[in-house]
């Protein structure tokens, strides 16, 4: 363990078991928090993740649930808490895309990815508050009664032609997270969005694995070079600790620069 901020807490991190949401729960665990990792198909890569956080000196339990099936979520969150007493803080990240030309995209498509990723984070989002009010305040371990991130992307500002249904889930991402913020910041509950930019995981594969993919990526990215999961680690430890206590409603980017216009980088 090499650094305690979160001792004494627990964290649901959904999607845990590859990609940005494993990068989560590992930089959790390695603050202290007792995590649990959740998979929706993926038991092996769910049970790998625990195990690595309880080798490093953290308590951790892989729980299966499909986000976006509300008897899941109640389940998963009903045995967070019999297993480690209570949920201090949610990561919303289980998320997924379906891409397709927009005169062909199924309704299937469409609603998989909407029910994932945006009523997902809804359901979770709502069970997470309801734990945070029935426990109550804990002023040992946090200032907070509770502490939700969203995983939004630079999609819920950047349109995305082919991608309209995950462009469309990560736009309703920013206003479920900010209305959510208005509503429960009287409750000392914190809810913000991480919006990463391309970041190395199996989710955009396609997009850095041949150096052809990879050198049309970088020209995307001011700073040149692709995100780790370890990126997004750092900002959710950020978010859940008691280092950001007075930042609440707001989207943190973490994408060396995506948003930052890049064609505009000469000339305009
Ligand atoms: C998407 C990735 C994409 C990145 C930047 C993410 O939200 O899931 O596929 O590489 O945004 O466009």
């Amino acid at each position: 363990m090499t650094d305690e901020k979160l001792t004494g807490q627990t964290a649901v991190v959904t999607g845990a078991n590859s990609g940005i949401g494993r990068g989560i729960a590992l930089a959790l665990g390695a603050a202290g928090a007792n995590v649990v990792v959740n998979y929706r198909s993926d038991p092996e890569g769910g049970h790998a993740v625990a195990r690595l956080i309880t080798e490093g000196g953290s308590r951790a339990a892989a729980l299966q649930a499909d986000v976006s099936v509300e008897a899941d979520v109640e389940a998963m969150f009903a045995r967070a808490v019999e297993l480690f007493g209570t949920v201090d803080i949610l990561i919303n990240n289980a998320g997924m895309q379906k891409d397709a030309r927009f005169e062909e995209m199924t309704l299937a498509q469409w609603n998989s990815v909407i029910g994932v990723n945006l009523t997902g984070q809804f359901l979770c989002a709502r069970a997470a508050v309801r734990e945070f009010k029935r426990r109550g305040p804990r002023p040992a371990v946090s200032s907070a009664l509770g502490k939700i991130i969203h995983i939004s992307s630079v999609h819920e500002v950047i349109p995305w032609a082919g991608h309209v249904n995950y462009a469309a889930s990560k736009g309703g991402v920013m206003q479920l997270m900010k209305s959510l913020a208005q509503e429960v910041a009287p409750l000392r509950i914190r809810v913000n969005s991480i919006c990463p930019g391309a970041i190395r995981t199996p989710i955009n594969r396609d997009g850095w694995e041949t150096p052809e993919a990879l050198a049309a990526l970088m020209k995307l990215i001011p700073m040149k070079r692709i995100g780790e999961p370890e990126d997004i680690g750092k900002a959710a430890v950020f978010l859940a600790s008691d280092d950001s206590d007075y930042v609440t409603g707001t989207s943190l980017f973490v994408d060396g620069g995506m948003t930052l216009y890049p064609g505009f980088e000469s000339g305009g």
